[in-house]
């Protein structure tokens, strides 16, 4: 039997998971960055420097915004294929006289949520995505979609869904704010939480009770048996998405007066190895579900 994933009965709370300060390649302070993100309407950011582990005071606010602990892991691994790993938590003992198995081990040892990020950008191949026992994948990554195009992890998604449905998508921004790579606020989660605390958020983020966007907006997400509903902000499709070519969709229509999508249901086949639901507005910005049912 599976369960249906989301129990939206709390708030919803935006977040970003992938970000780089002056502790490693970024170009702002923490405490800047905090003050930016807040002031667009975020509610908590993981710091993931490359290999300094973050030691943010765990009650350390900035003007209400949470922040909570993590380190990006890169490099080749022992047969020479490069990873880039974010890994969420509060960790000791990681830095880069480890090697990357070595330091990923010590991260999951600590009960760290290991995401694979941007793989396309990466150059991994599906059969790396079997190497660690990943929590995540980025679906999407905004730098790495803004400088070359390489921000989709849906293909490396799906590949790892198909073999474990309990994986989840994130949408991140992998912020550094240089010169040349300046952009930020293109890839979030939206997690659902009773309360703004580090309890709450971390829980909905581990049980998968958010969804991942660059865009447009979830604003419901329910189940009725097999019959899953969703309610959005005006959209141009909304897609359900099975293993290999099942799946259904729904399209605005074409001519001028059209009115935009914002709710659709569709039936879900119980024999799918997972189900995921895909919207797309008119800017085509996407947001995604995760998995919609627990194994
Ligand atoms: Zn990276
Ligand atoms: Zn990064």
């Amino acid at each position: 039997m599976s369960t249906f994933r989301y129990q939206l009965n709390g708030n919803w709370y935006k977040g970003n998971t992938h970000l780089h300060s002056t502790v490693s390649d970024g170009l702002k302070p923490y405490q800047e960055l905090a003050h930016l993100y807040r002031q667009s309407g975020y509610d908590f950011l993981y710091l993931t420097d490359h290999w300094e582990v973050s030691h943010i005071l765990p009650d350390r606010t900035d003007e209400g915004l949470l922040w909570f602990n993590g380190i990006e892991l890169n490099g080749p691994d022992s047969r020479g294929q490069e990873f880039h790993i974010v890994c969420l938590g509060n960790f000791q003992g990681i830095d880069n006289s480890l090697t990357l198995e070595q330091a990923v081990k010590r991260a999951t040892d600590q009960n760290g949520f290991i995401i694979l990020a941007h793989p396309f950008w990466t150059g991994n191949s599906l059969e790396d995505t079997q190497k660690f026992s990943f929590d995540a994948c980025e679906v999407f990554n905004y730098i790495c979609q803004c400088e070359i195009g390489k921000g989709d992890g849906l293909i490396h998604y799906s590949y790892m869904l198909e073999r474990n449905p309990n994986l989840l998508g994130i949408a991140s921004d992998d912020s550094h704010f240089s010169s040349d790579s300046p952009m930020w606020k293109g890839g979030w989660v939206m997690v659902n939480a009773k309360e703004r605390s580090h309890a709450a958020i971390q829980a909905a983020l581990r049980t998968g009770n958010f969804y991942s966007s660059s865009g447009p907006e979830f604003y419901n997400i329910s189940c009725q048996g097999k019959r899953v509903r969703v309610e959005t902000s005006p959209v141009q499709f909304v897609k359900l998405v099975g293993p290999a070519w099942h799946g259904h969709g729904k399209a605005k229509g074409m001519l001028e007066d059209a009115k935009p999508i914002t709710s659709a249901e569709f039936e879900i086949s119980p024999d799918w190895a997972y189900a995921y639901i895909e919207i797309q507005d008119m800017q085509n910005r996407r947001a995604w579900t995760n998995n919609l049912f627990v194994p």
